[in-house]
This record gives structure tokens, C-alpha cells and sequence, in this order.
């Protein structure tokens, strides 16, 4: 079971759980954010069953024997569009599928985020910091939203004995990110293919770290399938730092295009900076990333060619 399957991971996700022939999966989505048309290789495989439910207003799940719970609005201009749903989705909705895991006697993994350090005072962060999340600010519904999910999934896990297992994704891209979303990948790679100035927030001096989507779901899978003492939560992300401009510069050379940028005013509560530690995942599931960004970048501009996005200003 993948919840938020037509989402830009839940798909990816979907497609790698689709490749071992024994298994089946149902995908629950509400079509918020998720997008029909990343399931278009999923809904071909007679294996693949996909659901369309609110999971907040959902009684309980169909039964599985493992569930991911990745729905919930991820980008800050998702979440910040519907910030009740985004509580919502992962208050009742995690509590939904916790407690049909317990029935079910199932294994989960859980979605965290990266967005629970908030603008953190340690650097880079490790799975250990508590984090400093404003409560009330934008992108509260987000932070808080993930905080309770890791509080309700910690609850279940100590007081019922469930096997849940949390991760905190840090920024991941790739092929699927849906381009109207607002962040600093899709946004690059579309304003460069329509011969725009990047539009870079702040001075362009804080610092991300992008992790491959196939990295990423990799990730995800050896999580779930890693024995029962694994540790959690735990992050996932790539841990090469980069600054908004740098990030910028390499995007502009895979299109072929000038660095030109306009600057506007940093979004508030934006994270100054944010790297992963994943001696974790490095240690108990022998994960680290293998797709360095110029790679992925690479990948992701061929995905947003094939949208037909810029078509026509270049030959
Ligand atoms: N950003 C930017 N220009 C954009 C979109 C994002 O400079 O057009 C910056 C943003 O301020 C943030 C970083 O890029 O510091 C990553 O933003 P994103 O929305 O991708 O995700 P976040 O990591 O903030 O959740």
C-alpha cells in the first residue's frame, strides 16, 4: 500500500515496487498535488490497483502487509495553499493508516521531512537534533503536521508495539516533479526553458541538498525491508551542500543557457541551511546516494522537455 501514489514519489515508489513480479500494490490518492499521469506506467501493470480517497475522511484502509504513507502536500507552495489539509492529511490521515497497520498487523514506513530541524541551529543535521520549528509561522502546517506525524508514529510504536519506521526525506528531484510547484528545481529548469531570469530568494546564499529520485526510493525500500531493530528515524538525503546561485549555475549550464537571476525577497521562515548526516543510512541499510546532481539535472531538464515546456524558442 503507497499512500499519495500519483504524487512525485509515491509514483516512483509505485514503478520500483511494481518491478518484483510477487508483489501487488494499491495506491490511495486524492489528487490534490498527486498527478494522474504518473501513474500511466502503474495502471498498465494488472498488479497495480489505485484508490481515490481522502485519507483524513477515510475509515480505515484496505488490508496490506506494508504500508508507506507518503500523502501530504510536500512543496512550500502546496502546502502553504492548503495548510488545514496539510495538518489534516498528517494528523487523522496518519492515524488512519497507523491504526490499519495495527489491525493488519503490517510494517510501516512513514514520511517525514528534513522540515522538522525547521531553520536549524545545528549543521549539518543529524537524525538526533530536536529541531527549530517556528509553531505558528507558513510553514507550520507542514513542520508541525510532519512533527505529529513522528510524535503518533512513536506512540503506536511504543505503546502498541507496531513496527513503524520513520524517515526524514531531504529535497529530492528528478523526472515527475510536477513544474507549477514552486520549488527552486522545477522552477529553475522552467524559467531557464523559457528563456527567463532564474528567480533566486534572498541573496541565493542558503544552502539545500538535492537527492535523485531513483536514490531516494532505493532508500525507501531497503527502509522498509531492513530488520525490525533498525533505527528511526532516519535521514534520507544527499549530503553535497549547495547554495541557491551554485544550484543555479548548474542548472543553467545543462540547459545551455546564460546564468541570468532576478532577485526577490526570501520567503519567511525559509531554512538558511540544510544538509543531511546519513551515518545512519549508511551504517544499517548500506545506503548513500549515486546520482550527483549534474547527472540528475540532466534527467529531470529531459522530463521537462518532453512537457513540451519552452517549445518553439529553441530549435
Ligand atoms: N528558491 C529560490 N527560487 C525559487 C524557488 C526556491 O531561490 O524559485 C529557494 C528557496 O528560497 C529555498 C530553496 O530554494 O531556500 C529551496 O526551496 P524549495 O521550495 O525547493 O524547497 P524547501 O527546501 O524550501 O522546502
Amino acid at each position: 500500500m503507497v499512500t499519495g501514489a500519483a504524487g512525485f514519489l509515491g509514483s516512483h515508489l509505485v514503478d520500483r515496487l511494481l518491478e518484483r513480479r510477487s508483489n501487488e500494490v494499491t495506491g490511495i490518492d486524492n489528487f490534490v498535488t498527486g498527478r494522474e499521469q504518473n501513474l500511466r506506467e502503474a495502471l498498465e501493470s494488472p498488479r497495480f490497483r489505485s484508490v481515490r480517497a481522502d485519507l483524513s475522511r477515510l475509515a480505515r484502509l484496505p488490508r496490506a502487509d506494508r504500508y508507506f504513507h507518503l500523502a501530504s502536500p510536500a512543496s512550500p507552495v502546496a502546502y502553504q495553499r492548503d495548510p488545514v489539509g496539510t495538518l489534516l492529511v498528517n494528523s487523522t490521515g496518519t492515524q488512519r493508516v497507523l491504526e490499519s497497520a495495527r489491525r493488519a498487523d503490517a510494517r510501516v514506513v512513514v514520511a517525514s521531512t528534513s522540515e522538522v530541524y525547521g531553520d536549524p541551529e545545528v549543521h549539518p543535521q543529524p537524525e538526533g537534533y530536536w529541531g527549530h520549528v517556528n509553531p505558528v509561522g507558513v510553514r507550520s502546517c507542514y513542520d508541525e503536521g510532519k512533527r505529529y506525524l513522528e510524535a503518533l508514529s512513536a506512540a503506536y510504536r511504543r505503546h502498541y508495539g507496531l513496527d513503524v519506521r520513520i524517515v526524514r526525506i531531504f529535497n529530492t528531484y528528478g523526472p515527475r516533479m510536477d513544474p507549477r510547484d514552486g520549488r527552486i528545481v522545477s522552477n529553475f529548469i522552467v524559467q531557464g526553458l523559457r528563456g527567463e531570469p532564474f528567480t533566486i530568494y534572498g541573496r541565493g546564499t542558503q544552502t539545500r541538498a538535492f537527492c535523485y529520485v531513483s536514490d531516494l526510493v532505493r532508500g525507501l525500500e531497503l527502509l522498509m525491508e531492513a530488520r525490525r531493530d533498525v533505527p528511526t528515524p532516519m535521514n534520507l538525503g544527499n549530503p553535497r551542500e549547495f547554495t541557491v546561485r551554485k544550484a543555479a549555475e548548474v542548472i543553467a549550464r545543462t540547459l545551455d543557457v546564460p546564468m541570468r537571476a532576478v532577485f526577490r525577497p526570501l520567503p519567511e521562515d525559509d531554512p538558511k541551511q540544510r544538509v543531511p548526516v546519513i551515518r545512519l543510512a549508511r551504517k544499517h541499510l548500506g545506503w548513500s546516494p549515486r546520482i550527483p546532481f549534474e547527472e540528475g539535472i540532466r534527467s529531470t531538464v529531459e522530463y521537462f522537455r518532453t512537457l513540451g515546456i519552452g517549445r518553439g524558442r529553441r530549435s
